[in-house]
């Protein structure tokens, strides 16, 4: 056999030769921008926006300027979907792309069919994508064109935005809306910031005032919220806190909901965690496609900085790229520390050694909008807004067969019919219930006779189901719940990071099986357990329930052989 010794010349560089041009092209780009690592995915944002894609050349000069390998930047580009990297030899991306939502709203209002039109009739200087869920189920189908969406998109609405050369769609600047959720708006924006600044009001009380009000996480994974700031602030500091503004669930739109109607109630609720915890910095991690949320936060931020009303910690607004998993909490820290969005091991925990090896509190958007609502109104008027012995108040993110879709900001405990009837305005006309998500993708699947179920964290998992996120998604007898469980499926294959096998290989394999007319329970009831059982993060592991809410709720489903929607 022969062998082939590959020598590199003394002194030549590793890998590909950085070209004059494309440094100085990468140094006019980030503009003297510090070059740490953690910025890694903010200077592949200015690159991408600037050139429409990464080429090799632009990549091999990134990774020469910030003294990272090409390996570890040429594995982060390639990580995001919303990176285009282009390799030796390719052709580079047409310059505008239009991205058509395929998640199971926009599925149900006929995004399938949108994307072929537009393929057809955007010709070949456009590119169109189908794409996971952009957080706009309210308004399916929903289309961007590159940076502004269309919503709810038609074909001709796409054509037209596309003829205008619209390319960003930022919030209007103007008043301040009224806020959502229906607080008075207060005569002075951080009047508990300022308090717990000058020691009027302590941590402890914060704290206790959390408990009292029975806060837990709403970002899914419901953790009480008190005793998550009791635990981080009883960890040596230096301390962090992220924000988690990743919502990428299925059928969640209510953060960014919040962020367009309320983002002042959000910051002082973040800065009176980061006061109370004792964090010495703010990350917060939004998601790419809220690009006119964006917009809004960076001038809201700029105006706080501007005029502080107490001493702040540094506040960093970054944007994710495009990756379901950078919801997860220590997939997200990865991504902010400039790496691939790949869930740690744990533990330790994220409390514990946390962003940057820190001890870190993550806290979704909207739990820190109600941390500002508590201390304002008291934990009293919180919990006492719950039925059927629940505490509290949330925003559900209602989409699919209703009239009015939409975030109802609603008591915990409501039912999903009471959901529909007091906040969505009934069922769409002609559609009658027949099944529902009550928390999204991973939520699991319920039928219509379980419609009078308090929707709250711990009342649904003796049926298969949870709340998580509150991302509620009407079926009616238009639809099935196996096409549902298939939609969802593929999406968790598209998402799954790649880490562990029986998540990239178990998503993969139910996709095929489900997409068969006659589902093999024992094998699929098999193929569930392992995933469930051996994945690492909650992605693979809760994959499986929409499958089992198929077997166990609509068992007329199993055998259909009318092809998959
Ligand atoms: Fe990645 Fe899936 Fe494993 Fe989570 S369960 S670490 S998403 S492969």
């Amino acid at each position: 056999m022969q062998v082939i010794h590959f020598r590199r010349p003394p002194g030549h560089p590793k890998g590909r030769p950085v070209e004059a041009w494309a440094r100085e092209r990468v140094l006019a780009l980030l503009g003297g921008a510090p070059l740490r690592r953690d910025l890694l995915v903010e200077h592949l944002h200015r690159i991408q926006d600037a050139e429409g894609h990464l080429s090799a050349p632009m990549l091999a000069a990134l990774a020469a300027e910030m003294r990272l390998s090409q390996a570890e930047v040429y594995e982060t580009a390639t990580f995001y979907h919303h990176f285009d990297v282009v390799k030796e030899g390719e052709a580079a991306p047409p310059a505008l792309t239009v991205r058509v939502c395929e998640s199971l709203s926009c599925a149900m209002a006929g995004a399938g069919a949108l994307a072929e039109r537009l393929e057809g009739s955007l010709g070949p200087r456009v590119r169109v994508q189908r794409v996971p869920c952009i957080g706009r189920c309210d308004q399916a189908p929903a289309v961007v064109v590159h940076q502004c969406p269309v919503a709810p998109a038609t074909e001709q609405a796409v054509v037209g935005a596309v003829a205008s050369g619209v390319r960003d769609c930022p919030l209007p600047e103007g008043a301040r809306p009224a806020e959502a959720t229906g607080a008075v708006a207060g005569e002075d924006d951080w009047a508990r910031v300022r308090a717990l600044a000058a020691g009027r009001l302590g941590a402890a009380q914060v704290f206790d005032e959390l408990d009292a009000a029975g806060l837990r996480g709403l970002g899914g994974a419901g953790f009480p919220t008190g005793r998550k700031w009791r635990i981080v602030a009883g960890r040596p500091g230096p301390r962090m806190l992220v924000v988690n503004a990743d919502e990428g669930e299925p059928g969640t739109f209510k953060d960014r909901w919040l962020l367009e109607r309320e983002p002042r109630r959000f910051l002082e609720g973040m800065l009176v965690a980061a006061l109370a915890v004792g964090c010495e910095a703010c990350y917060v991690y939004l998601r790419d496609e809220y690009a006119g949320v964006r917009a809004a936060l960076e001038r809201e931020i700029s105006a706080l900085l501007a005029a502080p009303p107490v001493p702040l910690p540094a506040i960093h607004l970054r944007r994710g790229a495009g990756a379901y998993i950078c919801g997860e909490e220590s997939a997200l820290i990865e991504s902010i520390e400039g790496k691939r969005g790949v869930p740690r091991l744990r533990p330790p925990y994220v409390a514990e050694v946390g962003l940057f090896g820190r001890p870190t509190l993550v806290n979704n958007v909207e739990t820190l909008v109600w941390v500002s609502h508590i201390l304002e109104r008291g934990a009293v008027w919180f919990a006492s807004q719950g039925r059927r012995g629940r505490k509290g108040v949330r925003a559900f993110s209602v989409s699919g067969r209703v009239r009015q879709p939409g975030v109802g900001i609603a008591p915990a405990g409501i039912t999903l019919r009471e959901l529909v009837d007091e906040h969505c305005g009934g069922m769409a006309p002609g559609h009658e219930l027949y099944a529902y998500l009550p928390g999204g993708a991973s939520g699991g699947i319920l039928p219509a006779a379980l419609a009078d179920l308090p929707l709250d964290f711990d009342t649904l998992q003796p049926h298969g189901s949870f709340i998580g996120s509150a991302a509620v998604v009407v079926l009616s007898t238009q639809d099935r719940a196996r096409d549902a469980a298939l939609n969802l499926m593929r999406f968790f294959r598209d998402e799954s990071c790649g880490q562990c096998t029986p998540c990239r290989a178990g998503t993969a394999k139910a996709a095929e099986l489900i997409g068969r007319p006659n589902w093999d329970r024992v094998l699929l009831a098999q193929l569930s357990a392992a995933m469930a059982d051996a994945s690492i993060c909650g992605l693979g592991q809760a994959a499986p329930n929409p499958v089992l809410s198929v077997i166990r709720h609509f068992p007329q489903e199993l055998a259909d052989p009318r092809p998959a929607a």
